[in-house]
């Protein structure tokens, strides 16, 4: 019998009670998501305590959906008739030292299992920008971090179990389970309720972040392929308002870094001297530790910190991914946009990710990089750049985030992933009348069929 790890998280991460309605996230406002870009279209939430309690409101309401930790800017996770929450049944993690997997209760954040990962010996291959997220949530719509070997935080998935919509407890593997569990991984929520989620872990290891400061696009552009293979991960940011990427995030693995001192000046681009916000205006203090600290992978690879509000707060995100051999052409398309987009941007992100074989991954069979972009939250002026971004990068068929914001028309979505015919069957099969089904599914995977 293969020896466990095995957590009882402390009850003083629970806000739940027993399963029972809560009226809105808190008692005087409505129920928003995190941004508060978007109120959703009911305050009906019912909290979950264990997988029974899971079966049982998948039975008993006709339609509804499961909220995470509310980070999607668009309605993918919205319902106007009943959320469910599953924040009362996440306290379990176990490790399995032997098979190299942890397996946790979907509705747990990264930055709740990355410590106890690391105190015993483990790491996951990669984060987002922020540990903030639920597991079943991020891995429902993709999410990412950066690294041009590492793929999408869902490619860690081994196996999860999900109730459907009759109630019925589905478990797949990576291993026994082929294609309807490539099918499953990056779900949007579509395919039931997602319970538990495994996934693979490696032994842990320590990290720095280094940050340049003024690279010139010209290097980027002659260069892109060094810059990116510099470190395990490498984010660059600018708001495209001048001729440079404003910051380069450097995060290096410490056997990488040992033996190679940082340059003061690499590209034409300057070491920082003092830590950074990705929003040059904003305080570093919300940020991970820079300037060659070492530190544990989950605390350098994450640009925000656990505990502290990540990125701005009020603000609203979009994202395009765009096949690897593409990139450079896709930089440069959206620096010709600089004038218009930068007065309402806060910062805008460029991330590689590796290819997958997750059929909604919008790096499915492909490398990708991404260009992200934080905005001001002005929707109005926000919903008007969408289009024009979408049309120049068009060329170099950008997808876009699944949980962000985009203007993609469900057609070009039909070109744009080529394993959407089959999802639909998948989706159908295991929500035939489409208890999980909402306005955003309806309207870009399910538009008029
Ligand atoms: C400040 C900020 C920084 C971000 N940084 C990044 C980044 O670095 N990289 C990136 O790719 N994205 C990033 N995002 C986007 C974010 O990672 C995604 O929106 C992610 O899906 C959020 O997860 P969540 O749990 O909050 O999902 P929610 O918004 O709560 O839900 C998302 C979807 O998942 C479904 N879902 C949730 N739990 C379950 C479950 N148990 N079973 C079935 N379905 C479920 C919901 O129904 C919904 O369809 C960022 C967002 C914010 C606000």
């Amino acid at each position: 019998m293969k020896k466990r790890h095995f957590l009882k998280l402390s009850s003083a991460l629970m806000t739940a009670t027993l399963f029972s309605p809560i009226t809105g996230w808190t008692n005087v406002e409505k129920l928003k998501n995190w941004a508060g870009n978007l109120t959703y279209s009911t305050d009906k939430l019912d909290e979950v305590k264990s997988l029974m309690q899971v079966q049982e409101v998948v039975k008993k309401y006709p339609k509804m959906k499961v909220l995470g930790t509310r980070h999607c800017f668009n309605k993918i996770a919205d319902t106007a008739d009943q959320f469910v929450t599953l924040v009362g049944i996440r306290d379990d993690i176990s490790i399995d030292p032997s098979g190299k997997t942890v397996t946790v209760n979907s509705g747990i954040k990264y930055g709740q299992i990355s410590p106890y990962l690391h105190e015993k010996g483990f790491a996951l291959h990669n984060l987002a920008s922020l540990p903030h997220i639920s597991v079943a949530g991020a891995c429902a719509t993709a999410t990412h971090g950066s690294g041009e070997k590492n793929g999408n935080l869902s490619t860690a998935v081994s196996a999860m179990e999900l109730v459907t919509a009759s109630g019925d407890i589905v478990k797949l593997s990576r291993e026994k389970d082929g294609e309807k569990f490539k099918a499953a991984v990056v779900n949007l929520g579509a395919l039931g309720i997602v319970t538990k989620v495994t996934l693979d872990i490696q032994p842990t290891f320590l990290m720095d972040q280094h940050v340049y400061e003024n690279l010139p696009l010209s290097q980027l552009k002659d260069h892109f392929d060094e810059i990116e293979a510099s470190g395990y991960s490498v984010s660059l940011f600018t708001n495209w308002q001048s001729q440079n990427i404003t910051e380069v995030w450097l995060k290096r693995k410490a056997g990488d870094l040992t033996s190679k001192k940082p340059e003061q000046e690499w590209f034409g681009a300057k070491l920082a001297t003092r830590n950074l916000h990705p929003i040059p205006e904003l305080s570093a203090e919300n940020c991970t530790e820079q300037m060659g600290v070492p530190g544990p992978w989950y605390e350098r690879m994450p640009h925000f910190k656990m505990g502290f509000t990540p990125s701005s707060g009020v603000e609203l995100q979009s994202e395009y991914f765009v096949p690897r051999q593409n990139a450079v052409e896709a930089i440069m398309a959206v620096s010709r946009l600089g004038a218009q987009v930068g007065t309402h941007l806060l910062t805008s992100e460029i991330r590689t990710i590796a290819a997958d074989d997750l059929w909604m991954s919008p790096c499915y069979k492909q490398d990708c990089v991404t260009i992200h972009f934080t905005w001001k939250q002005d929707w109005p002026a926000v919903s008007k750049l969408l289009p024009v971004i979408e049309k120049e990068l068009a060329p170099f068929h950008a997808k876009p985030h699944w949980g962000k914001l985009f203007t993609t028309a469900p057609a070009q979505l039909e070109k744009l992933f080529p394993k959407l015919p089959e999802f639909r069957k998948v989706a159908k099969e295991y929500d035939p009348k489409g208890k999980f089904r909402n306005d955003f599914l309806n309207t870009n995977l399910f538009g008029g069929i």
